[in-house]
């Protein structure tokens, strides 16, 4: 059986179903979800199924799969024409905080620039 997941990692269990979240979208390689703390009115989390630590460790042709879901939520959820923020927190500075590499899907307001 070929299972890359990371026994103790939140988002293999949550990609596995072992923790509950509500898939917004879902194909053969990637999932998104809400965020648990949002911090914008529309906040997802898009991941891919495999479990990666960062961006550093995605395969490149994975990232055209993530970038061709994120098309396909961003479409579904009507964000196309006011835009939205994409984020990728990689590593203690870049702010992440769960080690299984995931996209900051965040609109629904104006956002600020630059991050604190
Ligand atoms: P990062 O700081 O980039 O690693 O972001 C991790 C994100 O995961 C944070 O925005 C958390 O609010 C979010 N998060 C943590 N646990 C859960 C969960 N069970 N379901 C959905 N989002 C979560
Ligand atoms: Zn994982």
């Amino acid at each position: 059986m070929d299972d890359s997941s990371s026994p103790d990692c939140l988002f293999c269990k949550i990609v596995k179903g072992i923790i509950p979240s509500n898939f917004i979208y879902e194909d053969d390689t990637v999932v998104a979800f809400p965020d648990i703390s949002p911090v914008a009115p529309v906040h997802f989390l898009i991941i891919p199924k495999q479990h990666f630590v960062s961006i550093m460790d995605v395969p490149v042709e994975l990232i055209g799969l993530v970038h061709q879901a994120t098309r396909d939520i961003v479409h579904q959820e009507g964000l196309a024409t006011r835009g939205f923020r994409l984020v990728n927190n990689c590593g203690s500075d870049g702010g992440q905080v769960v080690q299984h590499v995931h996209w900051h899907l965040l609109a629904g307001r104006k956002l600020t620039w630059p991050p604190g």
